[in-house]
């Protein structure tokens, strides 16, 4: 499993999807830049999602909000008081530490010491051929382990219901230690916020401190009032966003699935009190539908029912997805009740009121949100469609069978030599096509290399121009899945892409 994300992340180097960030500074961790395929792959992803909400539903419009915010926001959103972390102090070193860093930190030490065991007992086993001392070592390594993971996932929940007694009580359990000076002397467990800072403003005494935003969301609940009256619209009425986010995430080492800075795919869809509900159940399963349509295959997904509410909800689940290391998060739906609107309202002093003209009253909308982080749809859809395939011949080839909607590169141009006209042909046809679709044109090396590049990097179908192409005006339409090959003329050429790759 660690071997096919090993092999993923550098994939995505090799063949331009994505670099780690200042990477001839030695990067900063969590943070990634897209390379030019990824960025076309990325690109698609959004104008899919976009399409899907804002042009096929006609009471969602799509809005674009300032990364900068009143500082307020973040206080009546809850954000300034509750989006935190546990942060651990040593008494004795005087040094800080996160809990989950350590832990991560320690459980991976376990691990190692685990594994070094194991070794020495295979070891033993293999010199004197003693069954009875290997099997009593690795059954004490495993008894231990287990024990460990038992205090870990104990530890986790824990975590998460921010019982930090609970957190202290079981570090202590674990035996934790300062890695530096070994001393397990912890005095205090408190809180860490996961807002980055900034300040607006030239001189240091006049500055405003500000945050990145971390969600998107309140952009969208600050306009809510103006996009309304703008657009006319009556509830129920959504408003869709797609935007940067920042978080200063602890824990961040799953390549894109968790990042420093991030872009989430947001709608909220305002509601009539007491109506929520049902809008929530259909959200839930429209989003599920859109995320099928992509054709990853349904055993990828499912659901996870909240238990515990965050203070703003009153119901809330996660669609998972299978990701290389097992099922995590890709979207959450949540019903967020009248929360925000009903702070934000109380924090600006701004009445948030819609008329329903219906029930002849004034009140603040509910909300039901969708929301879906737009690199981690970019990994659950680029895991899932990178393969190695052992061919009839007994050779190998690397695809990245991506939907072809969202290819980066729809179709590859590539003329067999570049004499005798074939390559003024072949940008000829390209010239012809590239206003509707992004193409490649290649014309070096030989044409079984360049067929491997362009399944390396998903394109849906590769162009072959010949001596015939001269005389018959047809081409070699070769199709990146089945890679079977047929001759077909180059006036049909914009069909046949079109059919296959639009959304
Ligand atoms: P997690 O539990 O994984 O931290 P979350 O519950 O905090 O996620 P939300 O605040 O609900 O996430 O954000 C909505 C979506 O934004 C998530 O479903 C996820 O796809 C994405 N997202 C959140 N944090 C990150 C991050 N650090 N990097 C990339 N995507 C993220």
């Amino acid at each position: 499993q660690e071997d096919v994300f090993k092999k993923l992340i550098s994939h995505a180097k090799e063949y331009g999807f994505i670099f780690p960030s200042s990477e001839i500074y030695d990067g900063l961790s969590a943070i990634y830049d897209y390379g030019q395929n990824g960025a076309e792959l990325k690109s698609n992803i959004k104008q899919y999602w976009w399409k899907a909400m804002v042009q096929m539903n006609e009471n969602i419009v799509g809005i674009d909000s300032a990364i900068f915010m009143h500082p307020t926001i973040w206080k009546a959103s809850g954000h300034v008081d509750a989006f935190n972390d546990p942060l651990i102090d040593n008494k004795d070193s005087k040094k800080r530490f996160r809990a989950d860093v350590l832990l991560e930190d320690y459980c991976a030490k376990l691990e190692e010491k685990a594994q070094k065991e194991i070794e020495k007992a295979a070891k033993r086993f293999g010199d004197a051929f003693d069954k009875n001392e290997f099997e009593t070592t690795n059954g004490r390594v495993i008894e231990y382990r287990e024990k460990q993971k038992t205090i870990l996932s104990r530890m986790a929940k824990s975590l998460e219901n921010e019982d930090l007694a609970d957190v202290k009580a079981l570090i202590e359990e674990l035996e934790i230690a300062d890695p530096d000076t070994g001393s397990k002397n912890w005095t205090d467990v408190r809180q860490f916020n996961l807002m980055f800072g900034t300040k607006l403003g030239a001189s240091a005494d006049s500055a405003t401190d500000l945050y990145l935003r971390p969600e998107t969301a309140q952009g969208i609940f600050v306009n809510f009032l103006n996009v309304q009256k703008t657009s006319r619209h009556k509830l129920p009425f959504g408003i869709a966003q797609i935007g940067k986010a920042f978080r200063n995430e602890i824990v961040a080492r799953q390549f894109i699935f968790r990042m420093r800075e991030f872009e989430q795919m947001e709608m909220q869809f305002f509601v009539p009190p007491g109506t929520e509900l049902s809008f929530y159940e259909e959200w839930k399963q429209k989003r599920l539908n859109w995320h099928l349509a992509l054709g990853l295959g349904a055993d990828n997904y499912k659901f996870h029912d909240h238990e515990k509410l965050a203070h703003y909800a009153n119901a809330a689940a996660d669609i998972e997805f299978k990701f290389p290391f097992g099922f995590k998060e890709l979207e959450g739906i949540h019903s967020r009740t009248d929360f925000d609107l009903k702070a934000h309202e109380k924090f600006s002093g701004r009445k948030l009121q819609y008329f329903d003209s219906e029930r002849n009253e004034n009140y603040i909308p509910y909300v039901v949100e969708t929301s879906v982080g737009l690199d981690r749809l970019f990994l659950a859809i680029f895991s899932n469609s990178l393969k190695e395939e052992v061919l009839d011949d007994g050779s190998e080839r690397t695809v990245l069978s991506l939907p072809p909607a969202l290819a980066p590169v729809k179709a590859a141009i590539l003329p067999l030599m570049k004499k005798d006209g074939l390559a003024e042909y072949g940008e000829k046809i390209f010239n012809d096509l590239k206003f509707d679709f992004n193409m490649i044109y290649e014309d070096k090396d030989s044409i079984g290399k360049r067929y491997r590049r362009q399944d390396a990097i998903g394109t849906p179908f590769c162009i072959t121009i010949d001596h015939d192409t001269l005389t018959d005006h047809t081409v070699t339409l070769r199709d990146r899945d089945t890679m079977q090959q047929e001759r077909v003329p180059v006036a049909d050429l914009r069909r046949i892409i079109d059919e296959k790759t639009n959304f």
